[in-house]
C-alpha cells in the first residue's frame, strides 16, 4: 500500500530531505508546517539508524533537553522543551551500547510501534516523536509532571476504597484497551503509572511499554518478564497470556488497600515462591475493616489460574467498582469496534483523506494493525470475512449481534466487497491513532488541491473521491458545506485540518483550534 509520499514508508534517505514528507519524530503539534513553510529548505540525506530504520535526527535541534525526571532498567527520562514553542514534554532516552543483543534491538522498536499503535489513549502517555542518533534513542512523550503513582502511594500510605476503586476502574480500562487493541503491557506497576500534573485529581497515564508485546488470540508466551512483585503465577510457569497483566493490578489494588505487597519475601526467589503458593494475607490489618466487595474483587482478580481468573471486562463490572455509583451502564466497547463504528459516521471526504494518509504511514506506526488484522486474518488470506471479523472481536470481549457485525463490515468495507483487506482494515482502524500528525495531513491536502492552489474544490474533491473509489452519489455541495466554514464554496488547509481532527480522543489534541494551525 502507499503511493503519496515517495520513500516515506521505507525511509528512504531521500524521504528526510523534503519536509513535506514523512519525517520521524518531527510531529510537532504547536506551530507545525503550515502549508506555506512545509516544502522548505534541501538538506543532505541523513543515515539510516539501525535501531529504528530510518533516518538519523539530532533530537537537540529541536528540542533542549533538561533535568532528570527519573529512570527505569533501560532508560532515563529528563524534561525537554519543545524549542519553537516552548512546550514541555518528556524524554526517554537509551543508550544504543546498552542494546548488546538483537532482542534489546526489537524490544525498543516495539515500544515505539506499540506507543504509536495506542496514541489516542486517554490514559496512556503518547508519543510525540522518536528519535535516534549515533549514541542513542530518544522518545519523546507527553510530560506527566505529578509523578509516579508509586510515589503517590508513598506518601499516602495507602488510598481510601473509593479512591482505589476510582484508580482500580481508569487502570483496568487501559488494560481493556490494551487487550482489545492486542498488546499485553507485561510490567504493570505502580512506577509505570504516571500522573499528568500535581493537582490531586490529576489523570493517570501508563507508560514504560517497554516489555510489552503484540498478541494473537492464543498466543502463548514463555519469557518470563515482569517485575517481581507483580509477576503472575503462570508467567513464573512460562505459559501465559493477557490474563497476567489483570494479575498485576490486583497485586497494585492489594497494595492501593494496605500499603504492602501481597506476595513479599527477602529475595526474589522467595517472592516466586510466595506467589506460586498463591495465599493472600486477608487478616492482618487493615484487612478486617476493609469491605467484603473490595476482598472479593481482589481475590477474583489474583486467582492462581489464569482460565478462572475474572476479565477486565467483569472487573468493571463488579459491584466494588461500582459502589460509588460512577460506573456507566454501558458496556465497554471493544477498541476496534468503536474505530470501526466511528469510521462508518465518517463522510467519504474524511475517509479518502485518511486512505491517502494510511499510504504514507512507516511501517512502524502501521504495525500495531497489522498485527492486529493478522491475527483476525486466520487463514491469511490477506482479507477478513464477516466470520472472522466476529471471531476477532468476539475473542477481545464483546458479544456483537449479526446484525452488528454485519454494520462494523460494511463501516470497513469500502468497496463493498463483502470483505475487508488489509487496506480497507487499516484506513478504518487508524484513525483513532493520532496520526493525524501536520506532515501527514499536509501531503493529504496536497492530494486533494490538484491545482496546488491552497484551496481544494468540488472538482478536485470529486476527482479524489473518484480515484479513490469512494464516490457514493452525495452531491458534492453537501459534502464540502460540511467542512467550508467560513462558506466559500472550497476548502482551504485549516478547514481541512479541523475536519481530520473532528472526532479525535478528547485531550489528546489540544491543540485543534484553528487560529493555531496557521
Ligand atoms: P524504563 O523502561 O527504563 O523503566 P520508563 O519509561 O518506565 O523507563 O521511565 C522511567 C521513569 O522515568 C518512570 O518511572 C518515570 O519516573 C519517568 N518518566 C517516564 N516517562 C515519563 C513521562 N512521560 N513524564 C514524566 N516522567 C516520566
Ligand atoms: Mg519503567
Amino acid at each position: 500500500m502507499g503511493n503519496c509520499c515517495a520513500g516515506s514508508g521505507d525511509a528512504e534517505p531521500e524521504a528526510a530531505a523534503d519536509p513535506s514528507t514523512r519525517r520521524a519524530g518531527a510531529s510537532v503539534q504547536a506551530g507545525g508546517a503550515s502549508p506555506s513553510s512545509a516544502p522548505a529548505q534541501n538538506k543532505p540525506p541523513a543515515a539510516i539508524g539501525p535501531v529504528l530504520g530510518r533516518p538519523m535526527e539530532d533530537v537537540r535541534s529541536i528540542y533542549t533537553v533538561g533535568k532528570e525526571l527519573g529512570r527505569g532498567q533501560f532508560g532515563i527520562t529528563s524534561l525537554c522543551t519543545h524549542k519553537a514553542t516552548g512546550q514541555k514534554f518528556a524524554c526517554k532516552t537509551i543508550a544504543k551500547r546498552k542494546l548488546s543483543t538483537k532482542e534489546d534491538v526489537e524490544d525498543v522498536r516495539r515500544e515505539v510501534q506499540i506507543m504509536y499503535h495506542l496514541a489516542g489513549q486517554p490514559n496512556i502517555v503518547e508519543l510525540k516523536g522518536a528519535y535516534e542518533d549515533k549514541q542513542s534513542v530518544h522518545l519523546v512523550m507527553e510530560l506527566c509532571a505529578g509523578g509516579e503513582l508509586f510515589d503517590r502511594i508513598i506518601a499516602k500510605g495507602k488510598y481510601t476504597e473509593r479512591a482505589a476503586a476510582a484508580l482500580l476502574r481508569t487502570i483496568v480500562e487501559i488494560i481493556h484497551t490494551c487487550h482489545s487493541l492486542g498488546v499485553i503491557h507485561r510490567d504493570l506497576k505502580p512506577e509505570n503509572f504516571l500522573l499528568l500534573s500535581k493537582e490531586e485529581d490529576a489523570p493517570l497515564k501508563a507508560t514504560d511499554f517497554g516489555l510489552s508485546v503484540f498478541y494473537k488470540q492464543g498466543e502463548v508466551f514463555k519469557d518470563i518478564v515482569g517485575s517481581a512483585y507483580y509477576i503472575a503465577p503462570e508467567v513464573l510457569k512460562r505459559n501465559y497470556g493477557p490474563e497476567a497483566d489483570i494479575w498485576s493490578v490486583g497485586v497494585i489494588v492489594y497494595i492501593l488497600l494496605c500499603g504492602v505487597p501481597p506476595f513479599w519475601a527477602e529475595s526474589e526467589h522467595g517472592i516466586f515462591n510466595s506467589i506460586l503458593r498463591g495465599q493472600i494475607d486477608f487478616s492482618s490489618d487493615p484487612w478486617p475493616r476493609i469491605s467484603p466487595g473490595a476482598k472479593d474483587l481482589v481475590r477474583k482478580m489474583l486467582n492462581s489460574d489464569p482460565k478462572k481468573r475474572i476479565s477486565a471486562y467483569d472487573v468493571l463490572n463488579h459491584p466494588w467498582i461500582k459502589e460509588d455509583g460512577e460506573a456507566p451502564d454501558t458496556p465497554l466497547d471493544n477498541a476496534v469496534m468503536n474505530r470501526l463504528k466511528q469510521f462508518k459516521a465518517m463522510n467519504q471526504f474524511k475517509k479518502a483523506a485518511l486512505r491517502v494518509i494510511a499510504g504514507c504511514l512507516s511501517e512502524e506506526e502501521i504495525r500495531g494493525l497489522k498485527e492486529m488484522f493478522k491475527s483476525m486474518d486466520s487463514d491469511n488470506s490477506g482479507t477478513i470475512t464477516v466470520d472472522e471479523l466476529r471471531k476477532g472481536l468476539g475473542k477481545q470481549g464483546t458479544k456483537l449481534t449479526e446484525a452488528e457485525v454485519e454494520q462494523l463490515m460494511e463501516a470497513a468495507d469500502a468497496d463493498g466487497s463483502g470483505t475487508i483487506d488489509y487496506e480497507e482494515f487499516i484506513t478504518a482502524t487508524m484513525h483513532m491513532n493520532r496520526m493525524d500528525r501536520e506532515e501527514h495531513l499536509y501531503t493529504a491536502f496536497q492530494y486533494f488541491d490538484k491545482d496546488n492552489s491552497g484551496y481544494i474544490s468540488k472538482e478536485e474533491l470529486e476527482q479524489a473521491l473518484r480515484e479513490k473509489g469512494l464516490l457514493d452519489g452525495r452531491d458534492m455541495n453537501e459534502i464540502v458545506s460540511e467542512v467550508d466554514a467560513d462558506n466559500d464554496g472550497r476548502i482551504d488547509y485549516s478547514e481541512f485540518v479541523a475536519m481530520m481532527r473532528k472526532g479525535a480522543p478528547e485531550g489528546a489534541n489540544p491543540k485543534k483550534r484553528r487560529d493555531v494551525m496557521l
